[in-house]
């Protein structure tokens, strides 16, 4: 596989069917840039070489890489409505972030959303009916706390989309079988627990392990969406660490890559 191949992102056969909306997924592709396709500036990362890789990306989706707002992502259950007046905000290094966020949504053209991930899911948001658009970093915490269900409820309370109408994308996260986790999870899991809840955790000898994707699934259902209107990707990105930066496959000191959508005028 060539490298220019390699640099084309993930993308959701539904939402890359709207001719209003550019979106896409980053990789992880070795040899390309500094640090393998990175977009991550956080330390030990180098933000300069960072930049470059989020210029490319952002090439390849027809986004103009300035108008990227991204947040400070804490695991937390807050979504974030950009403004036209933040495009920018988390663009280049040294343009600050949008504040503490898990979740960022928008209707403005001039604004492209993004999140950042190694292991903990990607969702991509959109609503065709009112044009607004939305990205999710749900880990374990995110999910418990049901940030893919209150991005979908500002969609509607802020933007008001009608949640049967929403289109869902989630992207790539560590899979069921590679995701080991302790009680603390379970019981956070089990505390706040959409209809199905217990279908997306499982005990094998005596180690549990939580499906995020599917967990996450369930919320989105749970906040209106049409089952046929979420798509999911099925990618582990442990067991295909080759393609994606994986927290747990590579170690904390790996890269991360983006998911990120914007509309168009
Ligand atoms: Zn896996």
């Amino acid at each position: 596989m060539t490298i220019s191949n390699a640099t084309m992102p993930l993308q959701s056969a539904q939402i890359g069917r709207l001719p209003f909306v550019r979106h896409g997924i980053t990789k992880r592709v070795v040899g390309l840039g500094e640090a393998d396709g990175n977009i991550s500036y956080s330390e030990p990362r180098d933000p300069v070489a960072a930049w470059a890789m989020r210029q490319l990306w952002c090439e390849r989706m027809g986004i103009d890489p300035n108008t990227l707002v991204t947040a400070h992502q804490v695991h937390g259950p807050e979504v974030g409505v950009v403004p036209q007046a933040s495009a920018g905000t988390g663009s280049a290094p040294g343009t600050g972030l949008f504040g503490k966020f898990d979740s960022l949504v928008t209707n403005d053209p001039n604004v492209a959303v993004m999140m950042t991930h190694a292991d903990c899911l990607a969702v991509i948001l959109c609503d065709p009916q009112t044009r607004s658009v939305g990205v999710v970093h749900a880990g374990w915490r995110g999910t418990v706390l049901d940030v893919s269900g209150n991005a979908v409820r500002t969609l509607v309370d802020r933007f008001h989309a009608a949640p049967e109408q929403v289109l869902a994308f989630i992207g790539p996260g560590i899979c069921v079988d590679c995701y080991r986790v302790g009680d603390e999870v379970i019981d956070g899991w089990r505390s706040g627990m959409p209809a199905g809840g217990d279908d997306v955790i499982n005990k094998t000898n005596g180690q549990w392990h939580f499906d995020i994707a599917s967990a996450n699934e369930l919320q989105l259902r749970a906040a209106g969406l049409r089952p046929d209107a979420i798509e999911r990707s099925g990618i582990c990105t442990r067991c295909h660490g080759e393609s994606w930066f994986s927290h747990r496959g590579q170690g904390p000191h790996t890269g991360r890559f983006a998911s990120i959508i914007s509309v168009i005028e």
